[in-house]
């Protein structure tokens, strides 16, 4: 079957092309509504992806999407022509015991990511196994539906590993997607948040998102800062930035006994910290953080609907495109210089 998706042939440009896929055989077909963009895309886009092995411009791109079921294989018991699913990014062996714990990221067998080492979601179809189908609640739009998985159910299961309750101050770093669906999960669960970033526009996204405090480090110091507003530190922290300061700057102002998480991948680089003064003599818990588990969904999708509302979840995509040519070139093009939020591509809509 011949269908469109986006083409990253690894020089920084973005197109749309007709690819042959195979033929469905045991997969269900989806038909995708939303996709949206991710940082880990734009390796593939500079010519050097994530997951070598795989030349840019091997497969269509995208893991983060969602859409109808359109189609359902011959052994398909719990999904059927119709339905609303997100899509979980990770295939896994299905075996293993991290599979079988419903973390197909840390697959022993098989690190098959959709985008990455098999067709992805920036497409018209997808076709993807039962078990990675992830039924969406009737009061979730597709667009939330394409950032639900990767960006909020990933913050949600940060703050819900860190036992985040509304007694808690939570403190972010690093306002970009990701920061702000930690900004959404804290708030959805009544925490106050202390939002940072250097980035104004950023700040006041996080503000309008449910942060109650905001603060540029450029401007004010974090440490004065916290030591006047929450004396003795602040609960939790999460780091979205990879950046050194960042990451110090949580250590730095996490209570007694505060838990901090980190998200942002510093990649190859190696990061400064002080054990003795930051994480031994406060007893912090300095932890990684990485996706979400399966077994989490269904609860991350109501508290999605419920606690955050759809129409503020979307508040975390800046940009909408249809799955054409000159779109996805605009599209790649300013997601990969920071001018955007999350985008998303909203095929066949
Ligand atoms: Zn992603
Ligand atoms: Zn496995």
């Amino acid at each position: 079957m011949k269908i469109k998706g986006v083409h990253l042939p690894g020089n920084k440009e973005a197109h749309v092309k007709k690819w042959d896929i195979p033929d469905p055989a045991g997969d269900q077909v989806l038909q995708i509504k939303a996709s949206a963009l991710c940082a880990s895309d734009l390796s593939i886009y500079h010519g050097r992806p994530l997951i070598p092995g795989y030349p840019p411009g091997t497969f269509i791109v995208g893991h983060e999407p969602c859409g109808v079921v359109s189609g359902t294989g011959p052994c398909a018991r719990s999904v059927k022509e119709g339905d609303r699913v997100a899509v979980i990014a990770f295939v896994g062996c299905g075996h293993c015991p991290y599979c079988r714990g419903g973390e197909p990221n840390l697959c022993e067998n098989d690190m098959e990511v959709l985008g990455f080492t098999t067709h992805g979601g920036d497409a018209e179809y997808l076709l993807v196994s039962e078990r990675s189908c992830l039924p969406m609640p009737d009061g979730m739009s597709f667009v939330t539906g394409a950032v639900a998985t990767d960006a909020i159910a990933n913050l949600f299961s940060t703050m819900k590993a860190m036992h985040v309750c509304g007694n808690d101050v939570v403190a972010i770093t690093g306002l970009g997607p990701m920061g702000l669906s930690g900004v959404l999960a804290a708030a959805g669960m009544g925490a106050t948040v202390l939002a940072i970033d250097t980035v104004e526009e950023r700040l006041a996204k996080a503000r309008e998102l449910g942060a109650q405090h905001t603060l540029n480090p450029e401007n004010v110091s974090p440490v004065d800062y916290v030591r006047e507003t929450f004396p003795g530190g602040v609960d939790k922290g999460v780091d979205c930035s990879a950046a050194e300061p960042a990451i110090n700057v949580l250590l730095d102002i996490a209570r007694k006994h505060g838990v901090v998480s980190q998200i942002g991948e510093p990649g190859e680089r190696m990061i400064a910290v002080n054990p003795s003064e930051q994480l031994i003599r406060k007893k912090v818990s300095y932890v990684g953080s990485w996706y979400f588990n399966m077994n989490e969904w269904e609860e991350a999708a109501s508290f999605i609907v419920d606690k955050v509302g759809n129409d503020r979840a979307e508040g975390i995509v800046s940009h909408r495109y249809p799955l054409e040519e000159e779109a996805a070139g605009e599209a790649f093009r300013l997601f990969n210089a920071h001018e955007t939020l999350k985008v998303v591509f909203t095929p066949g809509s």
